[in-house]
């Protein structure tokens, strides 16, 4: 039986991951494959934080099965295949109930849960990474598919659990996320040094930005995430997590492995001639106008894009990275990937195909003595042996300061769907793709 859930947490406290922990502790169930940890359409304005929802398998494991994670000291593994059947009313009540208990009573919470025993149609999670989708459209796509689900309050969140119910993981990252016992600090240095050592195993990413002092395993300190390590290879990151553990001021209550969505571009959709706000794009084209900075250091340009004018932006969170932008010129030809929002595209990251030569303006050398000429004006200009004079000035190709190439945005201003380049999420195919509604 899968169940899904979503919204339950505020700026403040919680994270929907961590009900995932909850639900398992008390053993009544096995987990069938990974839970599923699924990025949402990034620029939607209700989201906390990473607009995630969370889907797991529940049932009377039986078959092959893999290690997954740690609750309170004790091992949990992911089973190949469930051989009971499971209640799905039972089900959907106790979830209610352990939602009920931990959501945020905030004004902006209002969780869903929904219960199957298939997958939803596929393209009810393509519309919500992809576009902004309806509550009302999304409850009566549930009480066609003949589904159990409950809101709370506005149910809001029966819109996330529904995507994550029809996500089929053709391509996937891995994600261990660490949980706390209690409150403490941990020290920054030590968080720099525990995302540092993350960084260093086998097939991590995002793990730290050095540059900007940042160490990205460690998100809000408010929430029961202690730290999150994202990577394309299982082993390792159990490894990566050890490590981390043993460094932190106090023990982890349990971690458990996700998999997600996160680093594989599946909110990014193809430009076909029209924008749209709140989606993502792949766009290429012609620069059009040096990159300008505004008030607040965001830097602005213009692309030709198959004949429409496009605006493009690289905003001041992503930092380092526009000191790239900026040295693009009119005439070149770049691929940006970036959100759609208040008529411009906001770039996640870039990709500079072909430059434009640069040129510089010399004064001409005199045809009579070959000195260098000096500048006498615009377009003027004189040799100081001989006198002679000329109009016609000498260009010479200047070096780019910039090199055709694959730009990321730095680790701090990443999506968490964006797939840096340089990241390969894994291909899978997941035997629940089969249990198609
Ligand atoms: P966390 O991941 O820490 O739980 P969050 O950033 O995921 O927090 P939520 O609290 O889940 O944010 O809020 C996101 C809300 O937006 C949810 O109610 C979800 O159902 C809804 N939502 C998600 N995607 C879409 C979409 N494409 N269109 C409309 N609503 C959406």
């Amino acid at each position: 039986m899968y169940v899904s859930f979503d919204d339950t947490d505020s700026r403040k406290a919680m994270c929907t991951t961590y009900l995932v922990s909850e639900f398992l502790r008390r053993g009544k169930y096995d987990l069938i494959g990974l839970p599923s940890l699924v990025r949402l359409n990034p620029n939607i304005p209700y989201k906390t934080r990473g607009n995630g929802a969370v889907r797991i398998r529940v049932g009377n494991g039986s078959g092959e099965k893999v290690f997954c994670g740690r609750i309170a000291g004790k091992p949990i593994y992911s089973y190949e295949r469930s051989s009971g059947e499971e209640d799905p009313e039972k089900i959907l009540e106790e979830m209610y109930r352990l939602v009920d208990k931990n959501y945020q009573r905030d004004e902006n919470t209002n969780p869903g849960i929904v219960v199957s025993n298939f997958l939803f149609p596929e393209i009810m999670y393509e519309n919500a990474v992809t576009c902004q989708v309806n509550l009302d459209e999304t409850i009566k796509q549930l009480d066609k598919l003949g589904s159990k689900y409950r809101g709370i309050k506005n149910g809001r969140g029966l819109i996330g659990s529904s995507a994550a119910m029809s996500w089929r993981g053709r391509r996937i990252t891995y994600e261990i996320i660490g949980y706390r016992e209690g409150n403490k600090e941990i020290p920054e240095e030590t968080k720099m040094e525990c995302a540092m050592m993350a960084d260093g195993y086998e097939g991590t990413f995002n793990s730290v930005d050095i540059r900007n002092r940042y160490p990205a395993i460690f998100p809000n300190p408010r929430t029961p995430v202690v730290y999150g390590i994202r990577g394309i290879n299982m082993e390792k990151l159990v490894e990566a997590s050890e490590s981390v553990a043993a460094k932190l001021p106090f023990p982890i209550d349990s971690e458990i492995i996700f998999e997600t969505n996160q680093g594989t571009d599946d909110h990014i959709e193809q430009y076909h001639g029209e924008l749209y706000n709140l989606h993502t794009y792949m766009i290429s084209g012609t620069v059009l106008s040096k990159p300008v900075p505004t008030q607040g250091s965001h830097y602005f340009s213009s692309i030709n894009a198959g004949g429409k004018v496009v605006k493009i932006a690289a905003f001041e969170p992503t930092k380092e990275f526009r000191s790239i932008f900026r040295q693009l010129l009119p005439g070149d030809f770049i691929t940006v990937y970036g959100s759609f929002l208040k008529g411009t595209i906001n770039i996640e990251k870039m990709e500079i195909r072909n430059l434009v030569a640069e040129y510089m303006r010399l004064p001409p050398l005199c045809s009579i003595c070959g000195e260098r000429m000096a500048n006498r004006g615009k377009f003027s200009y004189q040799c100081t042996q001989c006198g002679n004079r000329s109009s016609i000035p000498e260009y010479t190709e200047k070096k780019r300061s910039v090199m055709p190439g694959k730009y990321n945005v730095p680790v701090m201003a990443r999506r968490h769907l964006s797939m840096p380049f340089g990241t390969q999420p894994v291909i899978k195919k997941n035997k629940n793709m089969d249990l198609v509604a």
